[in-house]
């Protein structure tokens, strides 16, 4: 019996003429996937805008669930290919039913007909297949029934020339748009909850990323680059590949906190991690920046401090979560599965040097006056020279590519 994975894509029925291109970024991640977790060579192909990929080997639980983090993946389901006939089609049916851990009290059979010479209708061979299978476990402990609404499983059918796929499990993925199509962000990545799934959504909308760290050494601990790895890590998985730079940070804070009043620290702390993303965005030349804030969240996020941050911003900032709720953030996390790592404690050095009344509505004039005396260019590029950078692969693993940090 020949399995294969059905991989549906999502957004990219809404692509005209460049939706080949959108097919081959997907394809491409696929493929890095399969053959860093499947092993065996696996064959992927487009029938009818749906990835169908097949290899001599069983689809373990493992690379399905890899798959499922790939941007652009609507779902997936495992499906056995049974010859054109529906009673052989409602054999594997039954046989993928009673396999399961919990049998259905409802179902209802989806089909679609790619394959027009089959004799029988998308509907027609449905209602037939329903019918099959309610009498084959008619008077049964397993009774089924049909239910259109709110099934507990869909059995899906996809009739194709050279066979008919039948599943029963269909997995959602995450959905969007393929990694890299929409171009490529510079990641700023905090230890909380927030940045994570900031990224986590871009990745969705199809962006590469390169996250960067504001550590701030001497100040705080290893920990915090460990916590801030496996961030990068679990991140990774929605990436075809990144990079993390873990940059110093304490000798700009230094530098800030010594020349400007108490209360802009924080404010200015922020404002020099922009300006060194964007020294990083033109090295690698990447397009925007990305932040977890939100409105309000914090003193450093009122309307009029982002304001001031957009006004000295070279490059846009996006901020995916500008609108959210804390708890909202929360639960997204774990979604994206980031809240485990998200929820460790870890040093802040900026609390280390929080000022008592950080500013809530910046005196403009001041900033200007500030931004005039304060020559940080030279800091800000050695700063980003003496990253410690890491590279990500699409599973995950972290490897150290240059560590000039001291
Ligand atoms: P997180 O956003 O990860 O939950 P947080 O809420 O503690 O952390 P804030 O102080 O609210 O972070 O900072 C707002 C945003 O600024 C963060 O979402 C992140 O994008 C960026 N940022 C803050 N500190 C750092 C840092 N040390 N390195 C990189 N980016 C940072
Ligand atoms: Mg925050």
């Amino acid at each position: 019996m020949k399995e294969v994975l059905m991989i549906n894509v999502d957004e990219l029925w809404l692509k005209g003429k460049n939706r080949p291109q959108y097919f081959r970024a997907i394809k491409s991640h696929l493929k890095d996937l399969f053959k860093k977790s499947h092993g065996v060579s696996t064959t992927i192909i487009n029938v009818n805008q749906r990835l169908v990929a097949t290899s001599e080997k069983a689809f373990a639980r493992d690379i399905q669930d890899r798959i499922i983090n790939v941007p652009g993946v609507h779902s997936i389901c495992l499906a056995e290919m049974a010859p054109l006939d529906l009673e052989e089609a409602s054999k594997i049916a039954i046989a993928q039913l009673d396999k399961m851990e919990s049998f259905p009290k409802t179902f209802k059979v989806t089909c679609k007909r790619i394959n027009k010479q089959f004799d029988m209708r998308s509907m027609d061979a449905a209602r037939e297949m329903g019918a099959i299978l309610l009498r084959h476990y008619d008077g049964t402990e397993n009774a089924l029934k049909v239910d259109v609404r709110k099934p507990q499983v869909f059995v899906d059918l996809k009739i194709h020339r050279d066979g008919i796929y039948v599943s029963t499990e269909k997995r959602l993925a995450i959905g969007g748009l393929p990694w890299g199509t929409s171009g490529h962000l510079v990641t700023m990545l905090s230890g909380g909850f927030d940045s994570p799934i900031a990224s986590y959504m871009m990745a969705r909308r199809g962006c590469k990323q390169t996250f960067v760290f504001f550590y701030a050494y001497p100040y705080v601990g290893e920990e915090v680059k460990e916590k801030l790895l496996d961030m990068a890590s679990k991140l990774g998985e929605f990436q075809r590949g990144s990079k993390i730079y873990i940059v110093p940070f304490g000798d700009l804070q230094d530098l800030i906190a010594k020349s400007c009043k108490e209360e802009y620290r924080t404010l200015l702390f922020r404002r020099i991690m922009v300006e060194c993303s964007t020294e990083l965005a033109s090295r690698i030349k990447a397009s925007a920046l990305l932040t977890g804030d939100a409105l309000g969240q914090v003193s450093s996020q009122t309307l009029e401090n982002i304001s001031y941050i957009d006004r000295v911003s070279k490059l846009p900032i996006f901020r995916p979560l500008i609108g959210f709720n804390k708890i909202e953030i929360v639960n997204m996390s774990k979604v994206a599965g980031t809240h485990d790592i998200s929820v460790r404690p870890h040093d802040d050095a900026c609390s280390l040097f929080a000022p008592k009344h950080p500013v809530i509505r910046p005196d403009l004039e001041y900033l200007k006056e500030f931004e005039s005396s304060f020559k940080y260019e030279d800091a800000v590029k050695n700063a980003v020279d003496r990253s410690e950078i890491y590279a990500i692969s699409s599973i995950g693993e972290v490897k150290l590519v240059s560590d000039p940090i001291e």
